[in-house]
């Protein structure tokens, strides 16, 4: 049986290497693995998470969503937990924008409580990179936009832990949105 060390370490690779020619929307074009890393990071240092399965899905979040990777793939590698894991915070990117945006918001409250996790550190990564610095291309409305969709994903993620909930609480405040 491997170590969680090793575990968490085959989940870092497995992501840096599918996510290796990626770079985020901002204007520094940094490497895409620093988000899933931080996803992760998030869940050990603010939220308190130990569960392996939970911790290696937030590394692998964006795999199916975003490179080649496979449910399969990810089932095989790292077993059924995480591939179903990973499954529920995949968007379908054969629908139209609009339309996965808005199943984000239809699904949040019946997530498995694993996923909702992801999904919390997700978006607090998310949110705290808005607030950094602004997308290329991005105007002051469309990001206060990306923050009144992700209240409204977050209000259906909510009871899952204190800790994300607060400091997402804290950033929708901000933009004068409440929960
Ligand atoms: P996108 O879905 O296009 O972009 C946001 C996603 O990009 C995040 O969820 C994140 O996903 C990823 N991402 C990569 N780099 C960054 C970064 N530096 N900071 C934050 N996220 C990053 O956004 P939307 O289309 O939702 O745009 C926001 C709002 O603006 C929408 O609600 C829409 O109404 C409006 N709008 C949209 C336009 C459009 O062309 N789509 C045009 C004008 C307005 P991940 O975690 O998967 O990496
Ligand atoms: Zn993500």
């Amino acid at each position: 049986m491997a170590s969680e060390a090793a575990l968490l370490l085959e989940a870092v690779d497995f992501a840096a290497r599918k996510h290796r020619w990626q770079r985020r929307k901002d204007p520094e074009e940094t490497p895409y693995i620093n988000h899933p890393i931080g996803v992760a990071r998030i869940l050990t240092h603010e939220a308190g998470v130990t569960d392996i399965t939970v911790l290696q899905a937030a590394l692998l979040h964006d795999t199916v969503e975003d490179t080649d990777t496979t449910l399969d793939e990810l089932e095989r590698h790292f077993g059924a937990q995480v591939r179903g894991l990973v499954e529920e915070v995949t968007d379908d990117k054969e629908l139209p924008k609009l339309e996965r945006k808005r199943l984000q918001v239809e699904r949040a409250a019946c997530s498995s409580p694993g996923a909702k996790l992801v999904k919390l550190a997700d978006k607090l990564y998310n949110l705290r990179d808005l607030n950094r610095c602004t997308p290329k291309g991005w105007s002051e409305e469309r990001v206060q936009e990306y923050f009144e969709w992700a209240a409204q994903v977050v209000r259906g993620l909510q009871g899952t832990n204190r800790q994300l909930e607060e400091a997402l609480k804290q950033l929708f405040a901000d933009r004068g949105l409440s929960l």
